[in-house]
């Protein structure tokens, strides 16, 4: 179910342009707008649930079985030396878009954007 007023739930409905690099029935992951790294791409839930805490079991499998794919797409294409994988869950902890998402972050090396 989307939800309204919610940024993500807009892109995965397209009423929001996004860079597709994955989709499926249940997954949807894009580049995020600001690259911390090169293919710096977010991985949501196509059902809106806000955080770790509201992850249904069942939403989180399909993310997971997802991830690896868009991980091995993203190496093909970028070539980066390793990938950081973070989620970020509520305000406190650095959640500025409340629609559960994963960042997989593609590393360079010394001095890549990301410490
Ligand atoms: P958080 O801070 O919640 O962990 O991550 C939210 C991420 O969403 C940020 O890295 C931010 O750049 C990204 N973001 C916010 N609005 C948009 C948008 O409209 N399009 C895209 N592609 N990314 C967005
Ligand atoms: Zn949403």
């Amino acid at each position: 179910m989307a939800a309204q007023d919610c940024i993500f739930c807009k892109i995965i409905d397209g009423d929001i342009p996004s860079s597709k690099v994955y989709e499926d029935d249940h997954v949807y992951a894009f580049l995020d707008i600001s690259q911390v790294t090169k293919g710096h791409t977010l991985v949501i839930p196509k059902n809106h649930e806000k955080d770790i805490f509201e992850l249904e079991e069942e939403t989180a499998s399909h993310l997971f079985k997802a991830v690896p794919k868009i991980a091995k797409a993203l190496n093909k294409t970028f070539q980066p030396k390793g990938m950081n994988i973070l989620n970020n869950n509520k305000e406190f902890a650095g959640q500025s878009v409340f629609h559960y998402h994963l960042h997989l972050l593609p590393r360079y090396g010394d001095n890549d954007g990301f410490q």
